[in-house]
């Protein structure tokens, strides 16, 4: 699942390879992808790629030229789509195709979606738009570069455990569940504590927690080319590491299972060395 750090050096690809790049035509053959029909995604025909950037972890392409003058294609990869720049163009029996931009020089760049299910879309938006957008404007304090430390306490005190918390886009933005897993074995706090509950030595201990976004991304620099590949290249230390000893302290990476995803943690020192249930267990035994 793309967070911050994959997104982050997407775009930084994205912004290398296309920049300058004129586009011929854009199509969307995902048909529920596309979730703007004003302005149409033809008129981004004639205009150039300026740049890309991202909001959490919220690619933006951006475009310039035209009649326009400026358009923004806003994208949610959700959990299983990648934006990709290819030399050839696909074949529409591509089913992973969700939009393709089709440039002058035969390149294409490609929304797709691996999977099943048509969960990841796209927002073509006027110059300043994409600011006011309700999932842009609702999104709380990038979490790279951390917040400050006041603004940090001051979105996670809140009563909710701190993994779903820090995932949570609306309180700070970027975190998924691979992130969050490092982020609290760096800070050594259990994802079962409650963001309110946070002393200011916890909240200090997240935001040195948060440097490791910062540290993927240069991990991301060094690894990966011009095109970033399918399967990014993760540096995870604890996050689907389970029954492989910590990196600090030895002990045994535990899991706690819900019904779609996972929560890795190490117990000797994140929580007291206690190990938590399995949910998907005691959910049964109910
Ligand atoms: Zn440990």
């Amino acid at each position: 699942m793309p967070e911050l750090p994959e997104v982050e050096i997407t775009a930084r690809r994205l912004s290398s390879a296309l920049e300058g790049a004129e586009v011929e035509s854009a199509l969307a053959p995902g048909m529920v992808a596309l979730k703007t029909f004003d302005p149409p995604l033809s008129a981004l025909t004639g205009m150039a790629v300026s740049g890309t950037t991202r909001f959490g972890k919220l690619p933006v392409v951006q475009f310039e030229g035209g009649t326009e003058g400026r358009l923004d294609l806003l994208v949610h990869l959700m959990s299983a789509g990648r934006l990709q720049v290819f030399d050839k163009r696909a074949s529409l029996r591509d089913r992973a195709s969700r939009v393709l931009i089709r440039f002058t020089d035969g390149r294409e760049l490609r929304l797709r979606e691996f999977g099943t299910k048509q969960r990841a879309w796209a927002k073509l938006l006027r110059d300043g738009e994409v600011e006011g957008d309700e999932m842009v404007s609702t999104l709380g304090p990038e979490a790279w570069p951390a917040p400050p430390l006041p603004e940090l306490g001051k979105a996670l005190d809140q009563p909710r455990l701190l993994h779903p918390l820090l995932r949570d886009q609306r309180a700070i933005a970027g975190i998924g569940r691979q992130w969050a897993d490092e982020i609290l074995w760096e800070a050594k706090l259990s994802p079962f504590k409650r963001g309110a509950d946070l002393s200011e030595d916890d909240v200090a201990a997240i935001y040195d927690g948060l440097s490791v976004l910062g540290s993927a991304i240069d991990h991301y620099e060094d690894v990966i080319g011009a095109e970033p590949p399918n399967k990014m290249p993760l540096p995870l230390k604890v996050h689907k590491q389970e029954g492989k000893p910590c990196e600090r302290c030895g002990t045994q990476i535990e899991t706690v299972f819900y019904s779609e995803h996972q929560v890795n943690y190490c117990p000797e020192e994140q929580t007291g060395g206690k190990v938590m249930k399995d949910r998907r267990l005691s959910r049964l035994l109910k």
